[in-house]
């Protein structure tokens, strides 16, 4: 059901007003987990208004140690509506559990499903027929052909608003956190006509490597982004290390806009 043939034209994800693959780049920014009401609306304050056509936060947190910081869960998903009523920038949130999907949806504008989950076949169908949005990460033990059989499963519920996203896979390199997967962004725009989302933060670890990564990855073809942006990071309870402050998120998107500028 993704192939490009079936849609040469490629698919256009709305989220809220937002239109992903329609040329633009729309970039999601925020932190990596909701940590309170406070910390949610002054780094959606922050990036609001700087191409930023949504806001990322976990609520719901699959940590690699069940002892770290595993997110606020329903509370959090309460701060996200609250900030969402508050700037009016749609939300995207990850869903890790099938029985959560319903109350999850009620509240998302788009849903995404973690590189742990990828290949959570039940999870996928349940979100799929939730009839929001989807953001599939890769999982980052997965090659392209397992990406696109998952998205498969969204698809095939009837659900065509899905968004293919690059986090970097594992590999030998230890001087990132992961391995960002560049030919894999040209790749899915090739074999699939869904947009794609690449991370730079999850997939480098660096905030040093967001800017370069993510120029890389819109001149490769990319439709999105998704940055880890945090106005402390060194306070974060989750992944801290990887995000940009805010005046590194309005370099990166300077540095975007002359891309698109050509200077
Ligand atoms: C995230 O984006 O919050 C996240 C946990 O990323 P990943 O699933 O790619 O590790």
């Amino acid at each position: 059901l993704g192939r490009r043939e079936l849609r040469p034209e490629g698919t256009v994800v709305s989220i809220g007003p937002a239109k992903i693959g329609d040329g633009s780049v729309a970039i999601f920014a925020g932190p990596c987990a909701v940590e309170s009401s406070e910390q949610m609306e002054d780094v959606a304050r922050a990036v609001a208004g700087r191409g930023v056509v949504g806001l990322r936060g976990g609520a719901f947190k699959p940590r690699t140690s069940p002892y770290s910081f595993q997110g606020l869960k329903w509370s959090g998903l309460e701060m996200l509506e609250e900030v969402r009523l508050k700037t009016g920038l749609p939300i995207l949130t990850e869903v890790v559990d099938t029985r959560h999907v319903a109350s999850v949806a009620e509240v998302a504008d788009a849903l995404q499903i973690g590189a742990r989950n990828m290949q959570n076949f039940e999870l996928l169908r349940e979100v799929g027929a939730a009839g929001r949005p989807v953001v599939l990460k890769r999982g980052f033990g997965c090659t392209v052909d397992e990406v696109l059989g998952a998205a498969e499963y969204i698809l095939a519920t009837g659900n065509d608003q899905v968004i293919l996203c690059e986090r970097g896979i594992r590999t030998f390199e230890q001087a990132t956190r992961f391995t960002l997967d560049i030919s894999a962004v040209a790749l899915f725009k090739q074999r699939s006509h869904l947009p794609v989302m690449v991370d730079p933060s999850h997939s480098t670890g660096l905030p040093k490597l967001v800017e370069p990564v993510a120029l890389a990855a819109v001149a490769a073809g990319a439709d999105a982004l998704l940055v880890d942006v945090h106005t402390q990071p060194e306070k974060a309870l989750c992944d801290g290390a990887q995000a940009l402050r805010p005046s590194g998120f309005r370099e990166l998107v300077g540095r975007l806009e002359m891309l698109a500028l050509g200077l």
